[in-house]
Formats: structure tokens, sequence, C-alpha cells
């Protein structure tokens, strides 16, 4: 019997993740049905409720619905407890299990596909939102020398700097500072701002790259943003969006539905935007 998956988001046009996952159930040989579902703005829960009804048997969640997904699970993963959102769920009979894979996909894509590990690296993540908080445990685990998170609100940084030296017991040193006290040349620069999205540039100074940097933009779709642009401009080379990173949140979240883990490499080069 076919079972049914679905991603939740308003607008919901955009999302590729059932490209994504059709192609997944496809090499894997899985039997999965993967749908769109554009949930109504104050709406969630009752069309969470209805595909479950249905025989859904889970989702991811996007935009604007994280938190109220994280509100709607019954048993919450680490991942999604230090992100405060969710991006997939399971259903099983009265529980609803929930996850957060951004970050997890993030560091996937940094260390294995991209073949740049993190272990020992200072690492610059700008933003402080939900990117940024899915995020950190995965890097952390890595064991970088150093993280600092930059913010446009200062305040923000220096809170979820404090919730993950809580988290890892200080192992790793977790900073968050204003865009002006970034300071030195960091071996990866991250940024989770949205700012790409309307073509905006967070207030880095080029001098946060170093020469052999990794500069990646979680957002994806959007050519050379105006961040990668920079790195370029600060001589980096290594200038990559987050398409890797969104597939590989995916492959983690068919793994946990379907106890199989998919390839990711076809699916990333289907759906890559050139950088130019
Ligand atoms: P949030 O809305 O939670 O956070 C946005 C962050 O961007 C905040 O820190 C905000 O700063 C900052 N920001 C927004 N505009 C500017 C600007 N003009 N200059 C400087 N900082 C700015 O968003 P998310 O964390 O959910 O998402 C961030 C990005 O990551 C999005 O572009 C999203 O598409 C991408 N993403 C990609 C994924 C993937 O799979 N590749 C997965 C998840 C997210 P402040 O706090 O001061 O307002």
């Amino acid at each position: 019997m076919t079972d049914r998956y679905a991603v939740i988001g308003n607008p919901i046009e955009q999302s590729k993740s059932p490209l994504i996952h059709t192609a997944f159930a496809q090499v894997t040989g899985q039997d999965i049905d993967y749908t769109r579902v554009l949930g109504p703005l104050g709406g969630f829960a009752q069309t969470v409720d209805a595909f479950r009804a249905e025989g859904g048997k889970g989702m991811n969640v996007t935009a604007p619905f994280k938190l109220d997904a994280f509100a709607y699970a019954t048993d919450l993963a680490p991942s999604a407890q230090m992100a405060g959102a969710v991006n997939a769920m399971k259903f099983e009979g009265d529980k609803v299990y929930a996850e957060n894979f951004d970050g997890v996909g993030l560091v996937r894509d940094v260390v294995h596909n991209l073949g740049c590990p993190l272990n020992g690296k200072r690492v610059l993540i700008l933003g402080a939102g939900g990117a940024t908080r899915g995020a950190l445990l995965p890097l952390l685990a890595e064991q970088p020398a150093e993280v600092v998170i930059a913010n446009r609100t200062v305040a923000k940084a220096r809170e979820l700097a404090a919730l993950a030296q809580q988290h890892q017991s200080g192992a790793v040193p977790v900073h968050g500072v204003g865009y002006e006290d970034v300071q030195g040349a960091f071996d990866v620069v991250l940024n989770a701002t949205s700012a790409s999205l309307i073509a905006q540039l967070p207030p880095l100074s080029v001098t946060a790259f170093s020469s052999g940097c990794l500069a990646y933009d979680l957002t994806y779709g959007k050519g050379l943003t105006p961040f990668l642009r920079l790195a370029q401009e600060a001589g980096v080379t290594h200038l990559v969006d987050g398409v890797g990173m969104l597939v590989e949140q995916a492959a983690e979240a068919f793994a946990w539905w379907r106890g199989v883990r998919p390839e990711t490499a076809a699916v990333i080069a289907q759906i890559t935007v050139p950088l130019v």
C-alpha cells in the first residue's frame, strides 16, 4: 500500500520537497506518495489533523509553520528542542514525533559533500534566527575551534551563544556579537540570514574571510547573492549555496520515515542553479 507524506507551508507552490522525495522513492524503491499541502494561516493543526485522519504518515514543515509544528508535536527530538522549531513530523497513532533536520543537513553538506571538515576551524555564522538555532548543535558536534554568531539584533546572537554554551558545557567557545565586533578571519562563513532572499547584504567586513575560506549561503537558487559576491571580492573561490543542505535535510527525513538513506548527489545536481 502506498504511504502518504507531504510538505506543509504557506505559500507552498515553490517547494522542491515533492520533487526531492519522489526522486528518493524511485532510487530506493519505496512506495510513497508525496504532495504539497497549503496550510491556511491560523489553521495548521486542523490541516495536519485532517492529513493524519486520511492515513498520512509524515510531513515536512516549512515557513511559516515551524513553530506551530513545535507546539503540535507530542515528542520533540533534542534537535527540535534546541532549534525551537520543527521541520519534520512522523505520525504513529496519537504520537507526533518531531525533528529538525536543517542543521544536520547543513553539516552533512559541508563536511561530506563539500569535503570541508569543521574540526579545529574558526566558524562564523551570520544571523540568529531559526536556521542558526537549528545549525548550532550539529556544528558544535564537529568540534570547531570557535563559533561566532553575528547578528543585526545583537541580543539574539548573545542569547543563542549562551544557550549553545550551556548545551555543550562550554567545550567549544561560542560568542554572540554585532557585525562591527567580528574580529579576525574565518575558515568557514555561513550566511544564515534571510537577507539574500531580498538581495541584501549583512554589514560584514571583507576581512572576515580567510584566503582558503568556504563561503556558504544557506539561501538557495538565487545565484551569486550579495553575500557570495562579497566573499568573491575578498578572494574566496569556494562559494556555495544551500541547495545541498536542502537535499540533505530531506534525506535525513526520508531515512527517519522509511529506514533507508537515499543517495543525494544526483538530486543535488538536478536542482542546482548555477552561481552566475
Ligand atoms: P529567520 O526569519 O528565523 O531569521 C532571519 C535572520 O536574518 C535574523 O537573524 C535576521 O536578523 C537576519 N536578517 C534578515 N534580514 C537581514 C538583513 N537585511 N541584514 C542582516 N540580517 C538580516 O529565518 P531562518 O533562520 O528561518 O532562515 C534564514 C535563511 O536560511 C533563509 O534565507 C532561508 O531560506 C534559509 N534556509 C535554508 C535552508 C536550506 O535547506 N538550505 C533551511 C532553512 C533556512 P534580526 O534578528 O536582526 O532580525
